[in-house]
C-alpha cells in the first residue's frame, strides 16, 4: 500500500513530466532564470517553478492563510495532454456527475488547467450518458407512498412501536 507521502510524490513527477511535454520552452527559461517571451501562452500566469520543478500560477487566493500550497498555487496544465483529460475524467466521475462548474472549482483547487472550462466540457461529451443528457443531472421524483403502508405507518406511529414495525412494514411487502 502506498504512503501518502510517496503518492504526492508520484503525483509531482506525473505533473513535471506532463508539462515537460507541454511547456518545455517555458520551463527552460524559467530554469535558466529568464522571463517568459510575450508570445508565450502561458506568459499572462506569471508562472514559476517550486522547489520540485512543477510548474505552477500564483492564485487570487496566495494570501489566505487557510488554504494549502497547491490550493494557492495550481499547477498549470495543458488541456490537451493525457494526463490533463484523465484528472478531468476522474473529477467528473468523482463529482458523480455533477454540474460543469462544480467538477471546475474542485480541479481548481490544486490544478490550473488552459482553457479549463472547454476542458471540462470535452469530458462530458467522452461519457455517453453526459452527452446524451447534457450538463444536467436527473433527479429521481419520490414516488408517493401506497396507502397501505401510509396505513401500517399511522398505526405504527400511534402504538408505540414505531422504530421496530416501521422496520418490519418496509421489509414485509
Ligand atoms: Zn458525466
Amino acid at each position: 500500500m502506498p504512503t501518502v507521502a510517496k503518492m504526492q510524490q508520484t503525483e509531482k513527477l506525473l505533473i513535471r513530466k506532463a508539462q515537460l511535454e507541454t511547456f518545455e520552452t517555458e520551463i527552460l527559461t524559467l530554469e535558466a532564470g529568464e522571463k517568459l517571451d510575450s508570445k508565450s501562452r502561458l506568459f499572462s500566469f506569471s508562472p514559476n517553478l517550486d522547489c520540485d520543478g512543477v510548474l505552477r500560477i500564483h492564485g487570487r487566493t496566495e494570501r489566505a492563510a487557510n488554504l494549502g500550497s497547491t490550493t494557492k498555487c495550481p499547477a498549470l496544465l495543458d488541456p490537451d495532454h493525457k494526463l490533463t483529460i484523465l484528472l478531468v475524467d476522474k473529477y467528473h466521475v468523482d463529482a458523480h456527475h455533477q454540474e460543469q462548474e462544480f467538477v471546475l472549482n474542485e480541479l481548481r483547487q490544486r490544478y490550473w488547467i488552459l482553457r479549463g472550462r472547454q476542458a471540462v466540457r470535452s469530458s462530458w461529451s467522452r461519457f455517453l450518458l453526459c452527452s446524451q443528457h447534457g450538463a444536467t443531472p436527473t433527479t429521481n421524483e419520490m414516488a408517493s407512498l401506497p396507502e397501505c403502508r401510509l396505513r401500517a405507518l399511522v398505526y405504527t406511529c400511534r402504538s408505540g412501536f414505531f422504530q421496530a414495525n416501521h422496520c418490519h412494514s418496509w421489509t414485509s411487502s
